[in-house]
C-alpha cells in the first residue's frame, strides 16, 4: 500500500462526498460528470491500495521469485499462469498429474 494512493483515495472520496452532499436537486450534467470523475479516481486509488504485492503480483508469495518464463514470447506460459514462480510450479505439478505422469 502506498501513502500516495491512500491520500488520493481520501481526497477523491472527500471531493465526491462534497459534491454529493451539496446537491439539492438533480445534478447538472457538469456536476454529474465531476462526481463520476471523483468516484472513478477513488475506485482506481482503492484498487491500487491492494496492488502492492511485490514483483510477483501474488498475494500468497509477494516476495517470491518471478517465473523466468513469464513474458517469454518463444515459450509462453499457459493461460492462467501468472508471474509467481511458486504458484506456476504448483500449476505445472497439478497439470502434470492430470496428464498422468509424475
Ligand atoms: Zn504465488
Amino acid at each position: 500500500m502506498s501513502y500516495a494512493d491512500l491520500r488520493e483515495l481520501q481526497s477523491a472520496l472527500s471531493t465526491a462526498s462534497d459534491i454529493a452532499f451539496s446537491l439539492e436537486a438533480a445534478p447538472t450534467a457538469h456536476e454529474a460528470e465531476q462526481l463520476t470523475d471523483a468516484l472513478r479516481r477513488a475506485l482506481s486509488a482503492a484498487s491500487a491500495l491492494g496492488a502492492d504485492r511485490g514483483a510477483t503480483g501474488c498475494a500468497e508469495h509477494p516476495r517470491g521469485a518471478v517465473d523466468p518464463l513469464y513474458g517469454d514470447k518463444e515459450d509462453p506460459l499457459p493461460p492462467g499462469y501468472g508471474r509467481c514462480l511458486l504458484c506456476n510450479d504448483r500449476r505445472r505439478r497439478a497439470s502434470a498429474q492430470r496428464r498422468g505422469w509424475r
